[in-house]
């Protein structure tokens, strides 16, 4: 089962994927996290995304390309994959179709700008192993400490809130057109991204036709 989580930042995406791969034994592929560790390990490819990112900005599509095909033909993935985060513009889906990534569910977690900013204050990132959390909605058993893996919870540098609206604004320009992409794909899965944590789990699960 080959999936693709779309949504606004905030809306959820990061939270699902790790749900996802634990209920369905595939991996989740997030290239915010695939850049992110790129950039904290001095990369060249790190050295290249950093101001892009920093800035809220979509990175290059031919980056996240080589990244995203590289990925998806390594042997764990041979079940099926989860797309956390990509593809984000018309481009980046149309090169995935043609280089014969398939798809099987496009799941939008819809979510209003006006209840991002509380999401995005609120997020702490484990800075060993990317998983999310928020201080009320989803706080780790000890504050400060990811209960996965022992790590640090940092906060995102592109989570202030001037950061947070330029990425919103870029998510509005480049990314939603692919909800009509995917939809006329047959493939667009629209779930309610504004309600509990398990709630929007659940209704992933039934409209990708899996065991809830
Ligand atoms: P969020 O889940 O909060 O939307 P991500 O971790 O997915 O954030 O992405 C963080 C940043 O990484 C983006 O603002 C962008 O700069 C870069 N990025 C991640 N994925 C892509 C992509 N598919 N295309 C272009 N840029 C990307
Ligand atoms: P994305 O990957 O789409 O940017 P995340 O999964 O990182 O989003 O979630 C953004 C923030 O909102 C995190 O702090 C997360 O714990 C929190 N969050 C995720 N889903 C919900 C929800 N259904 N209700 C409340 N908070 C949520
Ligand atoms: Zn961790």
């Amino acid at each position: 089962m080959n999936l693709i989580l779309l949504g606004a930042p905030g809306a959820g995406k990061g939270t699902q994927a790790e749900m996802l791969t634990q209920k369905l034994s595939i991996p989740a592929i997030s290239t915010g996290n695939m850049l992110r560790e790129a950039i904290a390990n001095g990369t060249a490819l790190g050295k290249e995304v950093k101001q892009y990112m920093d800035g809220g900005l979509l990175v290059p599509d031919d980056l996240i390309l080589s990244i995203v095909a590289e990925r998806v033909k390594q042997p764990d993935c041979t079940n099926g994959f989860i797309l956390d985060g990509v593809p984000r513009t018309l481009a980046q889906a149309e090169a995935l179709d043609a280089k014969g990534v398939r798809v099987d569910h496009v799941v939008s977690i819809e979510i209003d700008d006006a209840v991002i900013e509380g999401r995005m204050t609120g997020r702490r990132v484990c800075a060993k192993c990317s998983a999310s959390y928020h201080i009320t909605a989803n706080p780790p058993a000890t504050e400060g400490t990811c209960d996965q893996c022992g790590g640090e919870l940092v906060i995102r540098k592109d989570d202030a809130p001037e950061t947070v609206r330029k990425r919103l604004q870029v998510y509005h320009e480049s990314t939603e057109v692919l909800k009509d992409y995917y939809a006329k794909a047959g493939k667009l899965r629209i779930i309610e991204g504004n309600q509990s944590i398990e709630g929007a789990n659940r209704d992933i699960l039934v409209a990708i036709g899996a065991e809830v």
